[in-house]
């Protein structure tokens, strides 16, 4: 992954260069994790360039802001629109997009409400987030050793920067050791997802994903495996996961914007299945690939074309 830096960034309204899109370091944000954010994709389709479920995402991105009590001056339409336009003044067919909601500089403390709200979204390109070959084979992961957020400490529905700082415990744990990723539990000892990732569990032909209320994020990619393993018939339970229905599992994967849908090939050295990706992992992941590439009718209009 690597930016262009003479690519632009849309800053509260207007374009600015990428060198000119900096903050300061006495804002609010670089001292108390005040910022909230959003990953988008935009793909390639046979009738052009489409965002991915773009008005879900950024309705989740006014959510987290409304947790944070952070006023967005800007509507959800304004916000769609400033999101099209950045990836077509960066000529981009494909993108990564980037909205990100901060308090920017005013004073310090932790009272962030005299500090002003500012917003700005970036695009790039980004291709397969856990290796380009993740898709097909699967990944190795481990149980991480740190819990996800705890309920009424840091909220895990919105998806501020700060929660990132528990995701990179994880990750860079996992990585350390040789894993791709971690999977984190909550603090009931029951699964959450991974580091930037949903998770999901099949067995006996079911698909099972824990609900929201076990420290995870609503992930848009989740709600969208979960409309097309409903409309396949496959029953999908959303309940709290013991660590070890991992390991008797048939299948697992993860989905994400950035990881869309990896299979998990081992979870602590212990082989998933048959250690590849397997049947159900295979017939969702293909239908939510032929959907975001056009080659399958857009049933459910996630895609928004430029
Ligand atoms: N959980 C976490 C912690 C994440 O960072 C992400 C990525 N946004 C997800 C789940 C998946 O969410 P989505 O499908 O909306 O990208």
């Amino acid at each position: 992954m690597a930016f262009d830096e003479q690519s632009k960034v849309w800053k509260d309204g207007e374009f600015i260069d990428w060198k000119d899109a900096t903050v300061h370091v006495a804002s609010h944000v670089m001292h108390y994790g005040s910022s909230i954010f959003e990953g988008i994709r935009c793909y390639k389709t046979k009738n052009g360039s489409a965002i991915f479920r773009l008005s879900d995402h950024m309705k989740r991105f006014i959510n987290s802001s409304t947790i944070y009590r952070m006023d967005i001056p800007f509507s959800l339409e304004e916000l769609n629109k400033a999101c099209k336009e950045t990836v077509k003044i960066n000529q981009l067919n494909e993108a990564y997009i980037r909205p990100l909601v901060y308090r920017g500089y005013h004073s310090l403390g932790v009272d962030p409400s005299k500090c002003p709200v500012e917003v700005v979204i970036l695009a790039w390109k980004w291709g397969a987030y856990l290796g380009p070959e993740a898709l097909e084979i699967g990944v190795d992961v481990r149980v991480a050793s740190w819990n996800r957020l705890a309920p009424n400490t840091m909220p895990a529905l919105a998806k501020s920067g700060a929660n990132y700082m528990n995701s990179q415990l994880i990750k860079m744990e996992a990585q350390a050791d040789g894993y791709k990723e971690g999977i984190a539990l909550n603090r009931d000892g029951t699964i959450s997802e991974g580091s930037g990732e949903n998770i999901f569990v099949v067995s006996n032909g079911m698909l099972y994903t824990p609900p929201l209320s076990d420290s995870i994020l609503p992930g848009i990619t989740r709600a969208s495996i979960i409309q097309i393993a409903e409309d396949f018939d496959i029953k999908v339970v959303e309940q709290s996961i013991p660590r070890e229905m991992l390991y008797i599992a048939d299948e697992v994967f993860f989905t994400g914007t950035a990881a869309e849908v990896t299979p998990i090939k081992s979870v602590d050295h212990v082989q998933i299945g048959k250690g590849k990706r397997g049947p159900i992992t295979k017939k969702v992941q293909e239908r939510f690939f032929n959907i975001l590439k056009g080659n399958e009718e857009d049933l459910y209009h996630w895609l928004d074309y430029l």
